[in-house]
């Protein structure tokens, strides 16, 4: 990896054989366990902890490990994609998306209460933008906060909620104004606040990721749980999803990489017609479309990942990046699965359950559609 990218180093290596060892030993074994159960132990998360990665990428200050690049971030997401599990990522990291608008925007004491616990293993962390209104019109949510004295009173639900049951506490999208981005705040809501419920939800993949709709039945919030300043949560939340856009590519690119490989090898092994499949010219095409596609993901994973590294805010080219990785995922695990035959629709395949899995890329954290537009938007179209 080391000598045919100019992205990546000794100590990117060192790290991926960290996650490697993690994966081989915690995750490996028990990940379709954990798929039936459809939750992962939150035992798992304190050893993700022990082990140095939830922490990537977090202040120093508040337990975290300051990392200089986005690509220890998307060595992370290769390895853990190992288990061909996107529900693992999406749930054992949805504190990547929970936690940063504290760590950006919080007080000390929130980043002591609330993000350094998270990053510990010991809590964990959900962001709720999405409600059953809608979820791509974000600077239209009803979720409302009225405020009475040194609390918020909250009232509606959310819904698609990753760790959505067992999180700790909840970083939510209300409304605390009039109409409009200018009326959105971020509320830090805590499991057992009376009048929150949850319930589960039941998906085409990431089983093992747990889902959930949330109730807010006028509960009472403190003010001291408020992220930032009253009504200006939509630039949190937008400044939240350039980064989750990128880390969605990776996942996109790293599950379309498996898919590769898993086909790759069985095309070796796989004897039709007394020779390998690979000896046949429509196979080798298939494979050399794939691996074109992964790395023309790559290349413009990368360059952005070097590019926010650097400050700049790539918003156009980040939508584009995670359509195109969507994208090549979709039709690489498409590919993929007719290379593995039968074998591929198989449960316990990589394969199968990334197909399955495909889909909710190119919608969560903002839909194909809705990227579309922001770039066009973006680029004055
Ligand atoms: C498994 C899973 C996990 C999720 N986790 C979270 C989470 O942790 N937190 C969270 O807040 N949300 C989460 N989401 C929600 C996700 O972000 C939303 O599903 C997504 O933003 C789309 O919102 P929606 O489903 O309400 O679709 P809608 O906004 O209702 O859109 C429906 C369809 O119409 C298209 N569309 C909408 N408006 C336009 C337009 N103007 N022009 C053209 N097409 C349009 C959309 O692209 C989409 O295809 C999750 C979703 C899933 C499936």
């Amino acid at each position: 990896m080391t000598a045919s990218s100019p992205y990546y180093n000794s100590d990117h290596d060192a790290f991926r054989e960290q996650v490697r060892r993690f994966v081989e030993r915690e995750c490996l074994p028990y990940i379709e366990q954990w798929e039936k159960a459809e939750e992962l132990p939150r035992e798992l998360h304190r050893k993700a902890a022990e082990a140095g990665l939830l922490q990537i990428g977090f202040p120093e200050a508040y337990g975290g490990t300051e990392v200089p690049d986005l690509f220890y971030m998307i060595v992370l997401t290769e390895e853990l994609a190992r288990t061909g599990s996107g529900g693992l990522i999406a749930s054992l990291m949805s504190h990547g998306i929970g936690t940063p608008p504290i760590v950006h925007t919080g007080t000390h004491e929130q980043k002591l209460r609330f993000a350094k616990p998270v990053l510990e293993g010991e809590k964990i962390a959900a962001l709720a933008i999405t409600e059953p209104g809608g979820g791509s019109d974000v600077a239209n949510l009803k979720t409302r906060a009225v405020r009475d004295g040194d609390h918020y009173v909250v009232s509606g639900s959310k819904t698609f909620i990753t760790s959505g049951m067992r999180a700790d506490f909840i970083t939510t999208a209300v409304r605390t104004g009039g109409d409009g981005m200018g009326g959105v705040s971020l509320l830090l809501i805590e499991a057992g606040t009376p009048g929150f419920t949850r319930t589960p939800l039941q998906k085409m993949g990431w089983w093992c990721s747990d889902t959930a709709t949330l109730y807010f039945d006028n509960c009472r919030v403190p003010v001291a749980n408020r992220i930032g300043p009253e009504n200006a949560g939509f630039m949190a939340i937008m400044l939240n999803f350039n980064n989750e856009r990128i880390m969605l590519a990776a996942q996109a690119y790293a599950f379309a990489k498996v898919c590769y490989e898993d086909s790759l090898s069985y095309a070796r092994e796989r004897q039709t017609f007394g020779k390998p499949l690979i000896r046949n010219q429509v196979i080798r095409h298939k494979l050399i479309d794939m691996r074109m596609k992964l790395e023309a993901t790559k290349a413009s994973l990368d360059l952005l990942a070097w590019r926010v590294a650097r400050k700049q805010m790539p918003i156009a080219e980040v939508c584009m990046l995670k359509n195109l990785a969507t994208e090549n995922l979709e039709w690489i695990a498409g590919e993929a699965m007719q290379v593995l035959g039968g074998a591929g629709y198989l449960r316990g395949s990589r394969v199968e359950r990334i197909y399955r899995e495909t889909k909710v890329l190119t919608i969560g954290g903002g839909s194909r559609e809705i990227m579309k537009d922001l770039a066009a938007k973006q680029l004055g179209y």
